[in-house]
């Protein structure tokens, strides 16, 4: 069976928390409780390099937006996302793009 799940290239991710919000408000998710939350780590300087990152992690609230992707639409998180960081897909279409990369999130549900 087809498995789908989001890529995160958090390395880009701005922590602007708009991913969060509009998942939310798609979801009518009760205050305090995410669909997907940012993690701040750092700042702390490790081995000469400054660790500073905005990791977006999917609770197990997230759905994958199955309605919006069912009318042909892209998860909510995905489309409010002024970085871009966020894709949806195929895991292993998703697994690919992580090639070469570092800091990225692939969160895919069973
Ligand atoms: S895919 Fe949909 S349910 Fe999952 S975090 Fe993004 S907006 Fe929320
Ligand atoms: S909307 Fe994009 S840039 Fe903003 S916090 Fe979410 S993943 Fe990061």
């Amino acid at each position: 069976m087809a498995r789908y799940g989001l890529l995160i290239d958090y390395e880009y991710c701005t922590g602007c928390h708009t991913c969060e919000v509009a998942c939310q408000f798609e979801h009518n998710l009760p205050v305090g409780q995410w669909g997907i939350k940012i993690s701040k780590v750092g700042p702390w300087k490790f081995d000469n390099k400054w660790q500073y990152a905005h990791v977006p992690i999917p609770t197990e609230q997230c759905n994958l937006c199955g309605e919006r992707v069912a009318a042909g639409k892209q998860p909510t998180c995905v489309q409010h996302c002024q970085a871009k960081v966020m894709k949806f897909g195929l895991v292993e279409e998703l697994v690919k793009e992580m090639e070469g990369k570092s800091h990225m999130v692939l969160f895919a549900p069973k």
